[in-house]
């Protein structure tokens, strides 16, 4: 996110939300709980939304039907990675980095139990 926000030449701010969908699994559970909610109200912005990964679509879903009810002017996604093999529910990414195969993948802030945020590339977990 912090990587995008530098190229992204216009007066805009950064929010965060935490949502999980992962226990100290691989597995979604389909189950998703708001861990942390934004700073910022939303009524009226121009919101873009920056996901990791869109594995399932389940948290994705989630968080669009919950931003959307606090009247953002326009919502947009986009995502670093995308694994359309997995998908269960159908969401709209509008931008997508990237599109992979159904692997677990860690590095670059995504972890596995917390982990492997801080590599550098992006890695399939378990790979040799
Ligand atoms: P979904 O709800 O789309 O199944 O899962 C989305 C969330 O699950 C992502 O935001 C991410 O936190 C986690 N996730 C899904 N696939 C992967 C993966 O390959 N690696 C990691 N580290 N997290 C994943």
């Amino acid at each position: 996110m912090t990587d995008l926000s530098r190229s992204v030449d216009l007066p805009l701010t950064l929010d965060y939300i935490a949502v999980s969908s992962y226990g100290a699994a691989t597995k979604s559970s389909g189950e998703v709980k708001l861990v942390k909610d934004l700073d910022q109200g939303l009524e009226g912005r121009d919101l873009l939304v920056v996901e990791d990964i869109v594995d399932t679509g389940l948290t994705l879903n989630y968080l669009l039907n919950v931003l959307k009810a606090r009247g953002p002017r326009t919502l947009r996604v986009a995502a670093l990675l995308s694994k359309p093999s997995r998908r269960l529910v159908e969401v709209k990414v509008d931008y997508v980095g990237f599109s992979i195969d159904d692997h677990f993948v860690v590095g670059y802030g995504l972890d596995y139990n917390e982990k492997y945020r801080n590599l550098k590339d992006i890695v399939i977990y378990g790979a040799d």
